[in-house]
């Protein structure tokens, strides 16, 4: 290096060093090997030195642990070569304390090819950084527990580095019945529980394991470095059994048990992408704790394939079901019910059918619980009221001449505070008499006493017919349902399936008393001239099944009505 150009570089580097100065600096100068050759009061007053303790010591005696070694490489990579580093470092005062400082650190070349030393002027950002911090602890951790967050949760799964051959384990814990921890004791007692929750879980965890409160009594735990099965249930069971031990709050003893979701899978593939990953095991361990709730809590669940293709499938259905309304991918068919003295067609129930163009045709048992798990059954049960009345009204336009059109209500519609006027109203736009529509609910909708006699009765009074379908299934007896305003009792098809078993006492029960408690009594599900065969001698007054015919599209319904060949004969052979 020519004489011209060192004073050049030293006027730049004097410049930069003017820049960076103010009032405030905090400047050290130290040689080549890092030890401080000055430092001012600034510098003294932040770092709780004294000049004396300072002069001579190693620059890094102020390294607080915070940064990693890349970060100081990269730092002495950028000085060592003439370059003028700028950063944010958070540094230790003597005491133990901490404070961040914006640095600049201006190499001094003095016409020498290397440095021979190097100025650093920092400024105090620490009141800043302090903030950041506060911001950053609001965002994503929980402030009850102090754990990770949801948030905290995403931002980790999308930024950590994930090697191929990894083996990575979830947990999904949700607490037993800890809605009644609430209700009995009060919230706050159930806000000091999931805070111990959240102590025991991190004393019996790794520092490497990652701990987040979902919010409620959700907690998600991704544990490395599980290699088998059976690591992953030790954990689980060390949880049960720590979170399981009482917890001592206000001078009362309260108990909970936990329900473990575990799911573990391992990147085979480099085109993997690790938050996809994590997030398909979340998913997964959930769907496995959900798993463990249904087999009574306290216990944990490994998921399995059968319970990905289930989850897989749900998530389709959710995809798809919401456009099914809209793309009239829905339909209904109509299953004849026919009078089993006289034989003849006198009604039909109307049965909802979803053909979707990628999922082909799913079953109602499986998409009506979506439906109203989405949402979504009110608009739906609407346009099905709307459709059947319609239905109604062009067959006896047409001569066809049925008594009634049973119809499945949902819970939730019959729930619905809108459900006998909006009933009202199709019923009144499609010209029909309410009295040929029959309204199916199961024992199950009656469960709230007060509220379900209400509904009734005003289902009632608008002159509607009730049924309980499916009806021996729930826990309803005769004489409970006869204090309602029911018209008919549908027998669940389980108990005629098993009439050439043990099912005979029950459906004769069902029949004789219900018959004596004046209640219409209908068979569904029989396919088997036998079974008819022992109905009529009961006296069971109506049926329906695959004996006569499966539900069919509208336009049959027609046929078979008229068509007393195709028909009728049918119908008469079994007489
Ligand atoms: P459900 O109301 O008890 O309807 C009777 C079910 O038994 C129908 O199944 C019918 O096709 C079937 N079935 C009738 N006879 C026989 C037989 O002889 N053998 C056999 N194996 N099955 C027979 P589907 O249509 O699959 O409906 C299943 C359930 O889905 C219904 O049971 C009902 O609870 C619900 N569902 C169907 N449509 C609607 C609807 O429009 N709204 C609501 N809320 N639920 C509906
Ligand atoms: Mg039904
Ligand atoms: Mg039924």
């Amino acid at each position: 290096m020519n004489y011209q150009l060192a004073l050049t570089e030293s006027e730049k580097r004097l410049r930069d060093i003017e820049l960076a100065l103010n009032e405030s600096s905090i400047v050290v100068i130290t040689d080549n090997k890092g030890t401080i050759q000055f430092a001012n009061d600034k510098f003294c007053k932040i770092s709780k030195y004294s000049q004396k303790e300072i002069i001579g010591s190693k620059h890094n005696i102020i390294n607080s642990g915070h940064h990693d070694l890349n970060f100081f490489k990269e730092m002495w990579r950028t000085i060592s070569n003439g370059i003028v580093w700028r950063g944010e470092i958070k540094n230790k005062a003597k005491d133990g304390s901490y404070y961040w400082v914006h640095t600049t650190i201006v190499p001094y070349l003095a016409g020498k090819g290397e440095p021979y030393q190097y100025i650093a002027i920092r400024h105090d950002i620490t009141k800043r950084k302090q903030y950041e911090e506060q911001i950053e602890l609001m965002a994503y951790y929980d402030s009850l527990t102090s754990l990770p967050n949801r948030n905290l949760l995403n931002k980790w799964v999308m930024e950590r580095p994930l090697k191929k051959e990894d083996i990575i384990s979830v947990l999904f814990l949700d607490l037993d019945r800890f809605k009644s921890i609430n209700d009995n004791f009060g919230h706050d007692t159930g806000d000091l529980v999931l805070k111990e929750v959240a102590r025991r879980l991190r004393n019996c965890l790794r520092k490497s394991d990652f701990i987040s409160r979902q919010g409620g009594d959700e907690f998600i735990i991704i544990l490395d470095d599980m290699y088998s099965k059976q690591d992953s249930i030790s954990v689980a069971t060390k949880i049960s059994n720590q979170l399981a031990l009482p917890y001592r709050i206000n001078n009362n003893n309260v108990i909970t048990s936990t329900s473990i979701g575990i799911s573990m899978g391992t990147i085979r593939d480099d085109s993997c992408i690790c938050s996809d990953f994590i997030e398909t095991l979340i998913k997964h361990a959930d769907n496995a704790m959900y798993h463990a709730k249904k087999q009574g809590g306290n216990t944990h669940c490994f998921n399995t394939p059968y319970q990905n293709h289930q989850l897989e499938r749900y998530y389709q259905i959710e995809q798809e079901i919401k456009k099914a309304l809209g793309q009239e991918q829905l339909s209904i068919v109509y299953q004849p019910l026919i009078n089993l003295n006289s034989t003849e067609v006198i009604g039909v129930e109307a049965l909802l059918r979803w053909n979707n163009p990628r999922l082909g045709k799913v079953s109602p048992l499986e998409f009506i619980p979506l439906l109203e798990e989405f949402g979504l059954i009110i608009p739906v049960s609407k346009w099905i009221l709307k459709t059947v009345c319609n239905q109604l009204r062009i067959w006896r336009n047409n001569g066809v001449l049925l008594e009634k059109i049973a119809i499945n209500i949902s819970p939730i519609q019959f729930r619905d505070h809108m459900f006998a006027e909006d009933l009202k109203q199709i019923l009144e736009e499609a010209q029909i008499e309410p009295s040929f529509l029959e309204l199916e609910i199961t024992e199950g909708t009656l469960l709230n006493i007060t509220e379900s006699t209400r509904t009734l009765k005003e289902l009632k009074n608008l002159g509607v017919r009730i049924s309980i379908d499916d009806f021996g299934t729930g826990y309803s007896s005769l004489s409970y349902l006869k204090q309602l305003p029911i018209d008919s009792l549908k027998i669940d098809k389980s108990f005629i399936d098993e009439l050439d078993v043990d099912g005979k006492i029950i459906v004769n029960t069902i029949v004789n008393m219900g018959r004596n408690l004046n209640f219409t009594i209908i068979a569904e599900g029989i396919e088997k001239k036998e079974q008819l065969q022992y109905l009529k001698g009961l006296d069971c007054h109506e049926g329906q099944g695959y004996y006569w015919s499966k539900p069919l599209p509208s336009e049959d319904i027609a046929g078979i009505y008229h068509n007393s060949v195709i028909y009728r004969p049918k119908i008469l052979k079994i007489e």
